[in-house]
């Protein structure tokens, strides 16, 4: 089993060996914290992201990370919020999963996510919150090339609730 922390902090400063972009479908930049990415990698992260034909919310794709402290950069689009009836929590969930699966297989060991999906998109952060701590804690008891994820929150609030689910969830692990 690997470790999992919580951490608030700016994740475009992320020593990790790949972070995790909360892209939007066309992967060709955005707002929150896509646009701090892109800043931050410098131009040769859009042209690569060019050459990907987008991605579906809840799939993953993986560049280089250029700029950035990180080796490389997994971009998912997570799922607009709609009030919950709509698959989010399924698409939330495969964001996480198929993330870090990508992560395995390019035999990443650290790897760092911002709260997919609670800032532009919508997503009440403590529901979020409980789905991405379920699947990153699934995910580390399953495979052993992945050793740490770490949360990182852009705000108090943000971390306060990923706690929270943690607290609730880590326990019945
Ligand atoms: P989405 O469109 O998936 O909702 P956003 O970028 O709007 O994505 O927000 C997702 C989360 O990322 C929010 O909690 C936001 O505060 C946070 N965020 C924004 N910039 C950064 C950053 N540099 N590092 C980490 N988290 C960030």
């Amino acid at each position: 089993m690997g470790t999992f922390r919580i951490i608030k902090g700016d994740i475009t400063k992320c020593r990790a060996d790949a972070i995790v972009n909360a892209a939007n479908p066309s992967l060709l930049g955005g707002g929150g914290v896509d646009g701090a990415i892109h800043r931050a990698a410098g131009p040769e992260l859009l042209e690569e992201c060019r050459t990907l034909n987008g991605c579906r919310p809840g799939e993953a794709k993986i560049t280089k990370g250029y700029r950035l402290p990180a080796d490389y950069v997994i971009h998912t689009p997570g799922p607009v919020y709609r009030g919950g009836n709509c698959g989010e929590e399924q698409i939330l969930a495969s964001c996480y999963r198929n993330s870090l699966k990508l992560a395995a297989c390019y035999e990443r060991n650290t790897v760092a996510f911002p709260s997919i999906s609670t800032g532009i998109y919508g997503y009440p952060v403590s529901l979020a919150a409980k789905t991405a701590v379920r699947e990153i804690l699934t995910f580390l008891h399953t495979q052993s090339t992945v050793r740490e994820v770490v949360m990182v929150c852009f705000d108090e609030e943000t971390k306060k609730a990923y706690e929270e689910a943690y607290q609730e969830i880590g326990q019945t692990e």
